[in-house]
């Protein structure tokens, strides 16, 4: 038997110590929050996804009196971007979320499993760490690819 960890190193910024880059993708994030059709969670959610041709993508949480058929944030922006620009290949994403009450979150939220195993292939398709920006109101986490917040993911890669 062999035991092994497996760590998720995390950093922590203020939007003051983002690169103007990722000051811009967080915005896009935060913009897109007011985007969501959320009847349902009350619960806004906004991703933004830098790729590699410069564009922003964006997406936002889309829900459905059907539950299970409506999408999060991340996938809305994450099939987008593969719909719109096949050829390009992501470089860096941002998640927001607004609560119940309408303001932003104060701690980064994260996305769900089912969105980080579809931002993995995505990043498995770039070739290179993908940078995940989760983005409160007081505090942002940087990880340094999407992997680190899926580890085991399912691959065939
Ligand atoms: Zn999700």
């Amino acid at each position: 038997m062999k035991e092994f960890n497996i760590t998720v190193p995390v950093v922590e910024l203020s939007y003051d110590e983002l690169t103007a880059e990722e000051r811009r993708l967080v915005d896009e994030a935060r913009g897109a929050t007011h985007r969501s059709y959320a009847p349902y969670s009350h619960f806004h959610v906004g991703a933004a996804i830098l790729l590699s041709n410069g564009e922003v993508v964006t997406g936002a949480n889309q829900e459905n009196a059907a539950f299970t058929v409506g999408t999060c944030a991340e996938r809305s922006a994450c099939f987008y971007a593969g719909a719109r620009h096949p050829e390009a290949r992501f470089v860096e994403i941002a998640v927001a979320a607004r609560g119940t009450d309408g303001k932003e979150v104060s701690d980064p939220v994260a996305p769900c499993g089912a969105c980080r195993q579809a931002l993995v292939e995505y990043e498995v398709l770039a070739g290179h760490d993908v940078p995940l920006l989760l983005v409160g109101k007081d505090r942002i986490f940087r990880l340094p690819s999407v992997r680190s917040s899926l580890p085991l993911a399912f691959s065939e890669f």
